[in-house]
């Protein structure tokens, strides 16, 4: 007897949905995508008990006439593709005509849509895919969807849901990627009833993403500007060297507004950050790729994450290149990264999105490096290190008890640092010249206080000695790791500086007798244009002749025994900033690190209590493992690496 059997429609379409609706967040993909697809400037999405109880998506796109309103519950009905060719190059997020159909044939479904123009709308209402009743709808213009009791009629799929949070965790998550990728649609999310994302439409991206992860986060992104290769546009943003995740999380990549997965996006990622970024871990995206619609099939993943590129080496060049080059550009800085600013604000992005700020800090989670040790650096060579993972992910972030950033401080366990000791950097930065009013001011530039904005915890580290008084020789779980004492003074300095500048207080010293600087008429321009940041960092200068300056103060942790040189020194660094960019935070920047590098000489010795308490301080800045002149502080050579170079393990 013959065992293959037709299987009924709704029997069909329930297997289907199984592949197309696996989750809430799959109707929230599926249904959002629609609504973008039907032009909607606003969507609203609401959930009950994590969008198992309820999902509802109310937009105010072109909406549907009662014909289509009926016939869009069909399998494979579709107003997206016609012909077999459309199906080579599809511009709209849905083609398959399936989302719909699946979608109600699995749960107490009821759709109410209205066209601009029409008189009246119309409701359908379906319950496991049996259509229950049509009637008139006089709702606004615009289409609601609402999907009740998912999987009521389908136990086994029913089994494989989680928890309310996680589901609803998925579901926050689809919405912010959706989100991020189309910042000129307002979008809502409530969960049983509280307000949980509302993000008014803006022009600016940056502003959306501020929005959606938070100041702090935002503002250390770098902006990838457009650029072409091959007919593969991208742009974006993406974090800096140093800020990096556990998880794939915020690697958000987009194409064509599509967010997606692919293989060749993550080689080209991988390759673009090298070793800005370290093994295991991913770094911060947001990547927007542009391509003839050509030139990738979508149609090969039932959820639309993944897509073939008929080209994937052109992808992932065009990426690796934008990466790299961003980077680049970043490290020319001194500050390591030029912070993603945003244009002036357009009217609707002056509006503060209505976030709750515990929201954003689940994005912007502090590093806990408990739960994110240093990781072993493989390759052959010595690598510098790459600060540790970050706790936080985008959806994950439900389960996580929120820390206060300050908390995640922990001191290496076999390094104990005296209390009194651990003092020992802000005691150098203006304790040791005169305690001036300026000091008391500038105390929150201590490493307590930059724990709060940005902390690392510092791994466990055991000093061994020190090499040719600048290298710092430390065992690690991980193998043996080298400080270069003088880019970590450096870079502590750096930050103290800068930290102190943003609260109004940089600690200066009065010369005994005021230093007259004669210049030539060009750095006499470049002086006077560069007043306000040399006087903002301390630097008492004001003009006293025809190119003759007269400098009273200068910044007090400053080491030098030849101030005029030192300054010589600044006009030169001054002088090296084209004029385009030189901003007042360039020149700031610029005069900051020259005082950096006279901060510290490198055959200072220093005591075991002196290092652990730079050790700490270093790990307590934004971006412990450069200098500020983008060497490295920190380098690992491995275990492992060790073993192979001694014939201990074979190579490779
Ligand atoms: P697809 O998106 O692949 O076309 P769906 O099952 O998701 O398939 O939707 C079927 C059709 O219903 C769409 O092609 C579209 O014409 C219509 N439709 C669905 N959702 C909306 C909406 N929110 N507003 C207007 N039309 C919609
Ligand atoms: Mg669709």
């Amino acid at each position: 007897m013959a065992k293959i059997r037709i299987l009924p429609d709704a029997l069909a379409s329930q297997v289907a949905a199984g592949e197309v609706v696996e989750r809430p967040a799959a109707l929230v993909r599926e249904l959002v995508e629609n609504s973008l697809d039907a032009g909607a400037r606003h969507i609203e999405v609401h959930a009950q008990r994590g969008g198992i109880a309820m999902i509802r998506i109310v937009d105010d796109g072109s909406g549907m006439d009662r014909e289509d309103a009926m016939l869009c519950l069909e399998r494979h009905a579709t107003s997206k593709i016609r012909t077999k060719e459309d199906l080579g190059a599809i511009h709209t997020f849905g083609f398959r005509g399936e989302a719909l159909p699946s979608i109600a044939s699995v749960s107490r479904f009821r759709l109410a849509t209205r066209e601009k123009e029409a008189l009246v709308g119309t409701e359908i209402e379906v319950n496991g895919g049996k259509l229950v009743g049509v009637k008139d709808h006089g709702g606004a213009p615009g289409t609601v969807i609402e999907a009740r009791s998912l999987f009521f009629n389908v136990p086994a799929r029913r089994k494989f849901l989680r928890t309310e949070n996680t589901e609803f965790a998925h579901v926050e998550q689809q919405l912010r990627l959706h989100a991020i990728a189309n910042p000129q649609v307002a979008f809502t999310l409530t969960h049983n009833g509280e307000l949980v994302l509302h993000l008014p439409a803006t022009r600016d991206m940056l502003e959306r993403i501020r929005g959606l992860v938070g100041d702090e986060l935002a503002s250390r992104l770098l902006k990838v500007e457009e650029t072409t290769v091959r007919g593969v546009t991208v742009s974006g943003y993406i974090g800096g060297p140093g800020m990096s995740r556990s998880n794939r999380q915020m690697q958000t990549t987009y194409l064509n507004g599509r967010p997606i997965e692919s293989a060749s996006i993550s080689y080209g990622l991988r390759e673009g950050y090298h070793t800005a970024l370290m093994k295991g871990q991913y770094p911060v995206t947001f990547l927007f790729i542009q391509m003839d619609a050509q030139a990738f099939d979508v149609n090969v993943h039932p959820a639309k994450k993944e897509v073939r590129f008929h080209d994937g080496n052109s992808v992932r060049d065009a990426i690796s290149r934008s990466v790299s080059h961003t980077l680049e550009n970043a490290a020319k800085l001194p500050t390591g990264h030029a912070p993603a600013r945003s244009p002036l604000p357009s009217p609707a992005a002056a509006r503060t999105p209505v976030v709750p700020e515990s929201r954003q800090e689940q994005f912007a989670m502090p590093v806990d490096a408990s739960t994110a040790p240093l990781r072993n650096v493989e390759p052959t060579q010595p690598q510098p290190l790459a600060r540790p993972a970050a706790k936080d992910s985008w959806s994950a972030a439900h389960d996580v008890p929120e820390r206060k950033p300050v908390e995640t401080i922990a001191m290496p366990q076999r390094v104990v640092v005296p209390a009194a000791k651990a003092e020992t950097e802000s005691e150098k930065a203006g304790g040791r010249e005169d305690a001036t009013k300026a000091d008391a001011e500038a105390a929150p530039a201590d490493a307590s206080s930059s724990s709060a904005s940005s902390p690392s915890a510092p791994p466990e580290f055991r000093i061994i000695g020190v090499l040719h008084k600048l290298y710092v020789l430390m065992e690690s779980k991980e193998g043996l790791v080298m400080m270069d004492q003088h880019a970590a003074h450096e870079r502590v300095n750096f930050e103290k500086f800068r930290r102190a500048l943003e609260t109004g207080g940089v600690p200066c010293q009065r010369l005994l007798m005021p230093i007259t600087l004669q210049t030539t008429p060009r750095d006499a321009d470049l002086l006077k244009q560069n007043l306000p940041a040399l006087n903002r960092l301390g630097i008492e200068i004001e003009p006293f002749g025809p190119n003759i300056f007269k400098v009273e103060t200068l910044p007090s942790f400053l080491k030098t025994d030849d101030p005029a040189a030192w300054l010589d020194q600044v006009i030169e660094e001054l002088s090296s900033l084209s004029s385009k960019s030189s901003t007042l935070r360039l020149s700031e920047d610029a005069i900051a690190t020259t005082a950096c590098r006279a901060s510290v000489k490198s055959n200072d010795v220093l005591s075991i209590p002196e290092l652990q308490a730079l050790l700490k301080d270093l790990f307590a800045c934004e971006m412990p493992y450069c200098c500020p002149h983008g060497r490295p502080t920190l380098v690992q050579i491995s275990t492992a690496e060790l073993e192979r170079k001694f014939g201990r393990r074979a190579p490779g």
